[in-house]
């Protein structure tokens, strides 16, 4: 029997797992087959408070995996399949075993939202992208397309100029959304142009990406464009399909009541599984932090 059970291992499970380790709360980690999250896809990570001179995503998730084993964690590399909410103890299925633990934290994160067009699925990876720090070197002196007005959609345009020899950021309104500061980045960069008032309706190409078909929102003209590249930056999908029975928002993340419960009493939530707002590493490791402490308390209480 498991004090809890953390279902996720990016900042907010690991982050979790720190905190509840070191309250001395027997903590088993699901972490599935791909550990670390969103990070892992991330080269230089600048905005986490601490290192002043950056740290590479990878690094900083395998920092704070370190972390949270030097306390106890234990952690398991395997996916969760299914779970009885219901009533502490909960039952926990994952990697074909079942676990029991009087409490849960579900931080399983949000994963990449494709454009769902035509040609998109089968070349992902041959040509459609969602990582630009992982597949930008694959286009150099080519030209990309980066689908998207928010912060990453800025961020991939800014790691693909060093690859790249002409990138356009297709957006379909004509504001970003993205900070300032980004969008600063990418207006001063001349190997970067704007397409506005736009959406890809076809990715073309057989075996790889050959071009795209762009939409005019306001006249709906169509025209097609030849591209080696198409990555993708609209948003992210929340990892909670296969949570049945959990209260989720009309976005899918999961709803939180008073501060970092779900609908079920035990149940807690961390990270950008429930957070579409502000989805950074700092706030994520932070619904951790509370979502344990929370936890903690609870567990007290029920004893
Ligand atoms: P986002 O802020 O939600 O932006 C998504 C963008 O994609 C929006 O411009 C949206 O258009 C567009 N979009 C959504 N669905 C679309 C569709 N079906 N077709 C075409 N365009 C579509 O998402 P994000 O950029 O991934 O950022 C998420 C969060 O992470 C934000 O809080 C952001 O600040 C943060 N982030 C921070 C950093 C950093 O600080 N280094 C880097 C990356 C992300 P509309 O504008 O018209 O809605």
């Amino acid at each position: 029997m498991y004090d809890v059970i953390i279902i996720g291992s990016g900042p907010a499970g690991l982050t979790a797992a720190i905190y509840t380790t070191r309250a001395s709360l027997k903590t088993l980690l699901i972490a599935g087959v791909k550990w670390g999250g969103q990070l892992m896809l991330t080269t230089e990570v600048e905005n986490f408070p601490g290192f002043p001179e950056g740290i590479m995503g990878p690094d900083l998730m395998m920092n704070m995996r370190k972390q949270a084993e030097r306390f106890g964690a234990e952690i398991i590399g395997v996916d969760f399949l299914d779970g009885d909410f219901g009533k502490s103890p909960f039952k926990i299925t994952a990697g074909g075993k079942t676990y029991e633990s009087k409490s849960i934290i579900i931080g399983t994160g949000a994963d990449t939202k494709w454009l769902g067009v035509d040609g998109e699925k089968e070349k992902i990876g041959r040509g459609v992208s969602s990582c630009a720090p992982c597949d930008a070197a694959f286009f150099r002196d080519k030209r990309v397309i980066v689908v998207g007005g928010g912060d990453s959609a800025m961020e991939e345009a800014d790691v693909l100029t060093k690859f790249a020899k002409e990138i356009f950021v297709l957006h379909r309104r004509n504001s970003f959304r993205a900070s300032q500061i980004m969008q600063d980045r990418v207006k001063n960069n001349p190997k970067i142009k704007f397409i506005f008032n736009s959406q890809i309706t076809k990715i073309l190409g057989e075996e790889k990406v050959s071009g795209v078909e762009i939409k005019d929102v306001k006249s709906e003209k169509t025209k097609k464009m030849l591209i080696d590249g198409v990555f993708v930056a609209i948003g992210h999908v929340p990892n909670t399909s296969v949570f049945k029975g959990i209260d989720l928002d009309e976005k899918g993340f999961i709803k939180v009541y008073n501060h970092t419960k779900t609908n079920f009493d035990g149940v807690f939530v961390a990270g950008d599984v429930h957070d579409s707002h502000y989805m950074q590493a700092v706030t994520a490791a932070s619904f951790g932090c509370m979502a344990a402490l929370d936890l903690e308390k609870w567990l007290r209480e029920i004893r």
